[in-house]
This record gives structure tokens, sequence and C-alpha cells, in this order.
């Protein structure tokens, strides 16, 4: 299971209501901080998730509404809170403006108070755990080298306990070693093999974050059979001349999207402040019913879906 936070909503400039692109996805105690807009620490401490373990953060392009919150971060990393590490991942381009703003303004000369490792990526998978996986895709927006996330849990086969009862496995290390796929003898001298007691293979919940985006035709195959889609929506239908100008998507553009690709269920975010959430919400939902627009704060789990 994943689950995301959003901790801001809006496009461009912040509205009363809604923040600066940045969410937390969580899984067990890993947790990726996915852009970091101007007043991200501030959204942070207000959401009560805090800041340890935030120590990956994963950047969808370069455009300020999705880089400036890291000038305040580390400012305050400098000399409030503690952190032991940061990884910053993204595109060449990304790195270099982020670099500039880091290194240029907040440092200047100082060095930074953990390490600091700016990861460039290229499509492809970058971050492997034990039971999932964070790969990065080409995203078609303003500018080069944007990306975004696919957060993938592992396939397993289910460990079955009502047949393992059936075949007298006792509780305990017998257990574990079948579910890693070994085979093991009881004490009265039975082999049991792992394929008597594990379910056939499930595939892992699968979350895709995009971030901005100026078409949806060249996301279809990353985004198939998603669980939950979170992508931007900045603007409504009627305006679609504007976002094929800007290089945005519209609530229409991104509800079809996730009817091609079959995801399971779509979250929007990134909403021009020219809109109401009401009004994209509808817009998506004619098209695709199992939408949500998110709000700052919000917070959702993906679970695989049947
Ligand atoms: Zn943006
Ligand atoms: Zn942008």
């Amino acid at each position: 299971m994943f689950e995301i936070l959003f901790l801001g909503t809006s496009a461009s400039a912040p509205s009363a209501k809604r923040g600066l692109a940045a969410q937390i996805v969580k899984h067990d105690e890993y947790r990726f901080l996915v852009d970091c807009g101007e007043g991200t620490q501030r959204q942070i401490m207000q959401s009560g998730a805090g800041f340890k373990n935030l120590n990956r953060i994963l950047l969808t392009h370069g455009h300020l509404d999705h880089i400036l919150g890291l000038g305040g971060l580390m400012s305050t990393f400098l000399r409030w809170e503690a952190i032991e590490e940061l990884d910053i991942f993204g595109g060449r381009s990304t790195l270099d403006r982020v670099h500039d703003l880091l290194y240029g303004v907040v440092l200047r000369g100082n060095q930074p108070p953990m390490p600091l490792r700016m990861n460039e990526i290229k499509p492809g998978t970058f971050f492997e755990a034990d039971d999932f996986t964070v790969s990065a895709f080409s995203v078609t927006h303003r500018g080069p080298d944007c990306l975004g996330y696919v957060f993938e849990g592992k396939a397993r086969r289910p460990f079955l306990p009502e047949k393992a009862d059936q075949l007298g496995v006792p509780f305990g290390p017998e257990r574990r070693l079948l579910v890693e796929g070994q085979e093991i003898t009881l004490a009265d001298g039975r082999r049991v093999k792992p394929d008597d007691v594990l379910g056939p293979v499930q595939k892992g919940v699968k979350l895709v974050v995009v971030g901005d985006a100026g078409k949806t035709d060249d996301l279809l195959g990353v985004c198939r059979d998603a669980d939950a889609l979170v992508i931007e929506s900045t603007y409504l239908h009627e305006e679609a001349e504007m976002a094929r100008q800007f290089s945005h998507l519209t609530a229409r553009q991104a509800a079809g999207l996730a009817v091609k690709a079959g995801v399971k269920r779509l979250i929007l975010t990134h909403i021009s402040r020219r809109h109401r959430g009401r009004d994209i919400l509808d817009e998506a939902q004619a098209v695709f019913p199992n939408t949500a627009v998110a709000r700052d704060f919000d917070s959702f789990q993906i679970k695989r879906e049947a």
C-alpha cells in the first residue's frame, strides 16, 4: 500500500486555500517528497507529517512553482531541523536550477548541513526496496527533462494460512522459509513445497504521479492499469487553447487519459486559481467517475484494486 499526502495543490501561484506543488508518498518507513513548491516546509508542519525520514526529494521539473521551497527547506535545515542526509532526484536541467538556488543563493560558500546528493536520473527504475520500486518516465511539458514517477509494489504470491494449517506447518520460521521460496521438512518427515501454501502471483499496487504535462498520448503506456493516477489539471476545457499554449492539461484531457489507460482511480491536482475545484471535478467526472480533486492536506491510501 502507498499513501499520498497532498501538501500543495495550486498551479503556478498559491491561493488562499492552496499551496504550491508538493506531495509526500509513503510506504512503510519510506517517505518521498515529490516536488517542493514555495511554502512546503510550513505545509509539512501544518500537516503533522514532520521532517523525519523525509530525506528523498523527487522533482518532476524545474519550474519555480515546483522547486522554490527547497531554498526555505535548506535554510531551515541549516539552523533548526536535523536531517541525516538528503537525496534530491531529477533530470539534468532541473538539478542545474536547484543547484543554483541552493549553492548560489542559500548556501553561498557554506557546506550543506548534511550530506547532500544531487542524483541525475533518466527514465527507468532508480530506487528499489524489498517490496517496491520507484521508476521515472519522460513527460512532455515546457522545457527538457520533465519526469513523472511510478511507485510500484513488487509482484508476490500471497501466503495461504489455511493451506499451511491443513498441512500441519507449525507457526514460526518454517512459514517464513516457505514464503521465501524454500522447501521445508516437517517433524514427521513430510516435505512441504512453497507451491503447496502460496497462491497465484498478484501484481503489486501501482501509483503513477505525473507533474505538469502538456499532452497525454505519451503517458498511456506508463499509466496502464495503475491503481491510482495523480496528474495535473490546470484548466477546464473552455480554456483548452490556453492549456495547449502553456503545455498544461484540462480536466477533460486528464480524465480521458484515465479512461484510455484503464486506471482505477484519478486524483487531480495543480489547479489554477482561475477555477473552483468543484468545476474541475464535474468536468472530469463526466468522463471518468472515480475522480477526486485533491485539496491541501488530503491524504489517499492507494491499495490494489481488484
Ligand atoms: Zn507547475
Ligand atoms: Zn511547469
